[in-house]
């Protein structure tokens, strides 16, 4: 697999944290520690509250806004919920769809993660899916079965256009916030894994340009290696999204990658 074909992501997940005053505070510290990358792209996907704040600070800068979710349905009866048009016309270019707290606690399944990215890709909204194990699962020695399972199911009805705008988030459910990340062997086994899933849906062409990150714990201190993984093109990072230092090391790695 030819990862020069894959333009390296790194992707920050602030989930709820800082309110839009102190979005705004961050992001002023960190736009001029990124501001010479230019071999990776960033996104930093924020609370809906967020969103506009940070799409005004970052505009004419190398940092893209997304969220953290997104509804199915295009409007409607659905309280609480946002539409991908809503993301789209406030200016947002990015989405995850299935974070493993959302399905956690708020009752995701594979079904709706396949629902919610394809009204994601349907408005051409770049798609991050998350897919990951739980300790359980890996135990059990049946992660390759459940992320390929999660995999195929979020891709479902997705076709080979809209493939440019996903990209899949390998997050090992038991290295998110836990401060205990997959080793390179691991998380590199399972991307690998899921880009041969993606081969055999689509075809190597697509698979070899299909963006697979890695996510759980990743930090300033191991992103090198882990970025340096065939098939791991950039990171998913909760926590150290937050500090503006640690994003900025990891952005970095990605960028010499
Ligand atoms: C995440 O929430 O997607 C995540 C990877 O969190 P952390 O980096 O804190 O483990």
């Amino acid at each position: 697999m030819n990862k020069s074909l894959r333009k390296p992501l790194v992707v920050g997940n602030w989930k709820m944290n800082k309110t839009p005053h102190e979005c705004v505070e961050l992001l002023d510290e960190l736009i001029p520690m990124v501001s010479e990358v230019d071999r990776a792209d960033i996104v930093v996907c924020v609370p809906f509250v967020d969103l506009c704040s940070a799409v005004e600070k970052t505009r004419g800068t190398n940092i893209r806004v997304g969220a953290q979710n997104v509804h199915s349905a295009p409007k409607g009866s659905f309280t609480g919920e946002i539409s991908a048009e809503m993301l789209l016309e406030i200016g947002a270019t990015s989405v995850i769809v299935g974070h493993s707290e959302r399905r956690t606690y708020f009752g995701e399944t594979d079904e709706t993660v396949n629902l919610r990215a394809r009204a994601a890709l349907d408005a051409g909204l770049q798609t991050i899916i998350c897919v990951g194990e739980t300790l359980t699962d890996r135990d059990a020695g049946i992660t390759e079965e459940v992320v390929g399972l999660q995999t195929k199911i979020a891709l479902q009805n997705v076709s080979a256009e809209q493939m440019a705008n996903v990209v899949i988030a390998y997050e090992p459910v038991w290295a998110i916030g836990t401060g205990r990340n997959a080793s390179t062997a691991q998380a590199q086994e399972v991307c690998a894994q899921i880009r041969s899933i993606i081969g055999k849906i689509y075809g190597d062409f697509i698979a070899d340009r299909t963006h697979i990150l890695y996510g759980g714990s990743m930090n300033a201190a191991n992103c090198a290696d882990l970025l340096n993984e065939a098939d791991i093109d950039g990171g998913l990072i909760g926590g150290a999204s937050l500090k503006p230092v640690d994003f900025t090391v990891i952005v970095k790695a990605a960028n010499n990658n």
